[in-house]
């Protein structure tokens, strides 16, 4: 298949994007990309393109923005319920850390999955999923954790490659036994942490081997903050993790700083998320290393909070940074990674090209798949968005609303926007 007669072909190429580079596009004017199997075979010209190809099915762009799949590297999208009730005792002045005491925040949702049945958590689950792709994401991270229990945190894991199976959204899924303290280890976090390292661990590392067909093991993730996960229980968690093979992801700085994105840098980590309060000594360190600092502003968003991620200062020290939604049922039930970019430039000081780059090649580089999707070059996966817009800045300038015209997976057009 060839799509022709792309006003702007973002094509993303090159490594992920460390610094001040990002917001390189490559952008190509009157832009075509051939697709076969699958695949990103040939990017260039239209004029080039349809000399080259004139017998391949043709596609119009129709003078429209042709981009990479959105990636959205940090979800928590396997879950039961909702928290309506919650977000209304946040507005009436409630804390998130005074809501999670109340036995409010995730263990609600902990209880709620716990009880949920095998179709109900799929049913809710595929629900989101298929809102998330008409939105334009192509792959999601998609963490467990609202199980806190061997057998919920496996259904978690067996729902997410269920959903993956079925496709066409392309799920990675991460293990986060380790997001909360469950109701029944109240107030001993050691051993809620021992029981995490020796039996949790060793337990999906055998179940995914059982049920993968070979998949590569899912990323360990874990909350290091106040009333959850110490920095010792974090590193006792993700030392553990990694001598059994696990690629390690961890939740650090979001409301105190404990030192979690500088053990992320230590530990070699794939990605650090929140980074709000992160120290600049910290940032330093993270932006010296190959992990991936990923800011997730629908969390302050929804809380209503004014201290966002300083990406600018990630950048400053030459740091890759992403952008994520944190997709949850607490503060931030965001499908939208279109929204999450509108964010970015209002929140992050991000230009639109910036954001667009931190979420999709740094988004693919924070889930280690940066040499599979994220942009569009020759023997990358053919994940497209054609949007209804000419113009790329488009993404971040408009909000509330969905500029993604035709979403292509893996070179098969999957969903199509009538108008
Ligand atoms: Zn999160």
């Amino acid at each position: 298949m060839l799509i022709h007669s792309a006003s702007q072909l973002l094509t993303l190429a090159g490594p992920p994007q460390r610094g001040d580079e990002l917001g390189r596009l490559g952008i190509i004017s009157d832009g075509a990309v051939l697709v076969k199997d699958g695949v990103v075979a040939e990017v260039g010209t239209s004029a080039e393109l349809k000399v080259r190809h004139p017998d391949a099915p043709w596609l119009d762009a129709g003078g429209k923005v042709v981009m990479p799949g959105l990636v959205d590297s940090h979800t928590h999208l396997v879950w039961a319920g909702d928290r309506a009730r919650e977000f209304e005792m946040r507005i009436q002045g409630k804390t998130y850390l005074e809501i999670m005491t109340a036995g409010g925040g995730i263990n609600a949702t902990v209880q709620a999955t716990r009880q949920a049945s095998r179709e109900t958590l799929l049913a809710q689950t595929r629900a989101r999923a298929d809102i998330l792709l008409s939105n334009g994401t192509t792959t999601v991270e998609a963490k467990t954790g609202y199980g806190l229990e061997t057998a919920t945190e496996l259904r978690q894991l067996e729902t997410l490659l269920a959903l993956d199976q079925e496709g066409p959204l392309e799920i990675i899924p991460t293990f986060m036994g380790a997001h909360a303290i469950p109701p029944e280890y109240q107030g001993d976090a050691d051993r809620f942490t021992q029981l995490i390292c020796q039996e949790m661990l060793p337990v999906v590392k055998q179940w995914w081997a059982d049920h993968s067909a070979g998949r590569p093991l899912p990323f360990v993730d874990v909350f290091c903050e106040a009333g959850a996960f110490n920095l010792e229980q974090s590193r006792c968690i993700l030392e553990t993790a990694r001598q059994m093979g696990f690629p390690l992801k961890i939740h650090a700085d979001e409301f105190e700083a404990l030192g979690g994105a500088r053990l992320a840098a230590e530990l070699g980590a794939v990605s650090a998320e929140h980074l709000v309060k992160t120290p600049p000594e910290d940032i330093k360190a993270l932006a010296q290393s190959q992990t991936v600092a990923v800011a997730l502003p629908p969390t302050p968003f929804g809380l209503g909070d004014p201290n966002y991620t300083p990406a600018k200062a990630f950048l400053e020290a030459g740091g890759l940074l992403a952008i994520a939604s944190d997709l949850n049922p607490g503060p931030a039930w965001c499908e939208s990674m279109q929204f999450v970019i509108a964010l970015a430039c209002r929140y992050l000081r991000l230009t639109p090209a910036q954001a667009i780059a931190a979420a999709t090649i740094n988004a693919a580089a924070a889930v280690n798949r940066a040499a599979q999707i994220g942009s569009i070059e020759p023997g990358k996966q053919a994940d497209l968005l054609l949007l209804d817009t000419e113009d790329y800045r488009h993404l971040g300038y408009r909000f509330g609303g969905n500029l993604v015209k035709t979403v292509i997976k893996r070179g098969q057009v999957v969903l199509s926007h009538p108008g």
